[in-house]
């Protein structure tokens, strides 16, 4: 069984009456169907406006769609009950491009890893502080950094932060949605090849959505493309990109 699966999504945004009255409403979203394995990486790829943003919230579970099913390890995202969205909230964890405004400014680094494992688990301050320490490590930052705050980090570090935040719970998939976009050449390659690192170490499965190809040929096994909601190609072997 697939990790995920996407079958046959359909979705519009909402839009005003009077905006409805004016135009037909557009479907950003028009038949879509893909699937990621365990421990692979689907990269999507595609234009500005294309839609990716719009699939992975679909993916998430934070964007409803009008038709079409999302299967995570076989359950139906939108049909499950309140343990099996828990968990499946556990499961699915995401990565987005403004690490900035992603992270409250006025928590500590300690307080935004924490939040996540507060939230799923008992733990005593001591196991806290020992696990934020390990992950901070894990994504290579000094467990030092811990009381610092937003402010006092690079975009490269806060992307590690995080990074960190979305493993804590030992994820199966993250969604990363131009994740690496915003960070400079040099920076853009340490986090990719601490995401290939992490995803090697623990199987971890990745949709890794970007407009930039060259960060999706260096993480991705498989690539999909996306114009004007729709998927329009797709290569299960990403080396199929050289040869095409
Ligand atoms: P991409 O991630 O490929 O750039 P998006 O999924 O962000 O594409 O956007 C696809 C289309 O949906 C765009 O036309 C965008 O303007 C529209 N859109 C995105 N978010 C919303 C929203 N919250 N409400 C209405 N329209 C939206
Ligand atoms: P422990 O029982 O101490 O959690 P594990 O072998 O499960 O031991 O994990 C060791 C380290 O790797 C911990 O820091 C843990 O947070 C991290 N880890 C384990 N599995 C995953 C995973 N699937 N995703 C991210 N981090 C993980």
């Amino acid at each position: 069984m697939s990790l995920l699966q996407v079958i046959d999504i359909t979705h519009a945004y909402a839009s005003s009456r009077l905006f409805r009255r004016m135009q037909r409403q557009t479907a950003v979203l028009s038949g879509v169907s893909l699937s990621i394995e365990h421990g692979q990486c689907l990269g999507l790829l595609g234009t500005s406006g294309a839609g990716k943003s719009t699939l992975g919230k679909v993916i998430l579970g934070l964007e409803k769609p009008q038709k079409g099913q999302v299967l995570f390890q076989g359950i139906d995202l939108y049909h499950a009950d309140t343990t099996a969205r828990k968990r499946l909230r556990r499961d699915l964890q995401v990565v987005f491009q403004d690490c900035y405004s992603s992270v409250n400014p006025r928590m500590t680094v300690e307080q935004i890893i924490a939040e996540p494992l507060q939230n799923y688990e008992i733990l005593s301050t001591q196991e806290l502080k020992r696990t934020i320490g390990e992950l901070l490590e894990r994504v290579g930052l000094n467990p030092d950094h811990s009381r610092k705050y937003p402010h006092q980090f690079s975009g490269g570090q806060l992307q590690r932060i995080n990074i960190a935040r979305a493993i804590a719970l030992k994820p199966k998939l993250i969604v990363l949605d131009e994740a690496v976009s915003s960070l400079d050449m040099v920076t853009q390659a340490h986090i990719l090849s601490l995401l290939k690192e992490l995803k090697s170490s623990f199987g971890l499965s990745y949709l890794f959505i970007t407009h930039d190809i060259k960060a999706a040929y260096s993480i991705s096994d498989s690539l999909a493309f996306m114009e004007k909601g729709e998927i329009v190609e797709r290569m299960d072997d990403k080396s199929q990109l050289l040869s095409s």
